[in-house]
């Protein structure tokens, strides 16, 4: 076909490929737009401790376009990544989180919590990453031992001494690093000891089957138990169930993040802290919960 359409014309590529960089490069363009036409925003989901109290939230980004329906960050992330989009997305992201923060640190009911930010690898790896953070820190004015940069695995692929190092300048500001999706990326066991972390969070892929998968349960098992002997919290995202978060209470899990406590919604909906309704320390306290 390539051939029959002219001996110096060269087809690249099918139609089915065409349409794929049309529907791309028109998606791309409408995110460009979406930055400039403040369509871009924060979710929060909130983040509970082994009694169900709020301890703390992860922002989640949402596209909402004016006239549809809203477009998921598995959708964009990758794209703006690719772009260069995610540079700006990242530091607006850095902005209004450290906004919200400060918001909360005015509020005695709210002061106590942490607020977690996902940090895609290639903002993660912009030479000014490090002085853009501290101004942002600065100028809202946080605490910043409230603020955590949740990281993936895909930022530690290369560059590692590189990586730990710049954790480390970072951390000076008194922030704290998450290991996003454990589990689910390419790096090694010994990036736990390595890394200058606070947290490691349980892909929910390990969790959504917990209680029926033998591997899964002995997977999330070892990954608690070495994270206590390493003093790293652990998270368990994606628990949706009443069973998972028995599971994990059991073999220790003190975060847990999922649909289970709450879906990520706008600021507003997202709930004051919980006072538990028991002291009991052995067992789940919070009716809502039930
Ligand atoms: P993530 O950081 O691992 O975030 C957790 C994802 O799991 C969120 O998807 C959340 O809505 C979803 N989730 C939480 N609990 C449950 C549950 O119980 N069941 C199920 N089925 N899902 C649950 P979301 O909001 O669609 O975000 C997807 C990914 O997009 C995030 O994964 C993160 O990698 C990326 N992302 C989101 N916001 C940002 C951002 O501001 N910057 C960057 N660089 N990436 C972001
Ligand atoms: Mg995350
Ligand atoms: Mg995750
Ligand atoms: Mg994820």
């Amino acid at each position: 076909q390539a051939k029959n359409a002219g001996r110096n014309t060269v087809r690249f590529f099918n139609p089915d490929m065409q349409a794929a960089i049309e529907a791309r490069a028109t998606l791309e363009a409408a995110l460009r737009c979406a930055i400039e036409c403040d369509e871009l925003q924060l979710y929060y989901q909130p983040q509970v401790d082994r009694y169900g109290r709020l301890v703390g939230a992860e922002a989640l980004l949402r596209w909402l376009p004016p006239d549809g329906e809203p477009v998921s960050p598995v959708r964009f992330i990758p794209l703006a990544e690719e772009t260069g989009l995610i540079i700006p997305i990242g530091y607006w992201v850095l902005e209004q989180a450290c906004a919200q923060l400060r918001l909360w640190q005015e509020d005695p009911r709210m002061r106590g919590l942490t607020l977690s930010v996902n940090v895609s690898a290639r903002q993660f790896h912009q030479p000014d990453l490090v002085s853009q953070v501290r101004e942002t820190v600065a100028i809202s004015g946080i605490d910043a031992t409230r603020l955590k940069l949740e990281l993936t695995e895909s930022v530690v692929l290369d560059r590692v001494e590189q990586v730990i190092a710049r954790m480390r300048n970072l951390k000076m500001l008194g922030l704290g690093f998450s290991l996003d999706d454990f589990g689910t990326g390419y790096s090694s066991l010994s990036y736990l000891k390595r890394l200058p972390l606070d947290q490691v969070k349980i892909d929910q892929a390990f969790v959504r089957d917990i209680v029926r998968d033998h591997n899964d349960a002995a997977i999330v098992r070892a990954v608690l138990a070495m994270s206590q002997s390493l003093g790293l919290n652990v998270v368990a995202e994606g628990v949706e169930t009443v069973e998972q978060r028995d599971f994990l209470l059991q073999h220790g899990c003190e975060l847990f993040q999922g649909y289970l406590f709450g879906k990520p919604v706008p600021i507003d909906a997202l709930s004051l802290p919980q006072v538990p309704l028991t002291t009991d320390g052995g067992s789940w306290a919070i009716a809502s919960c039930q």
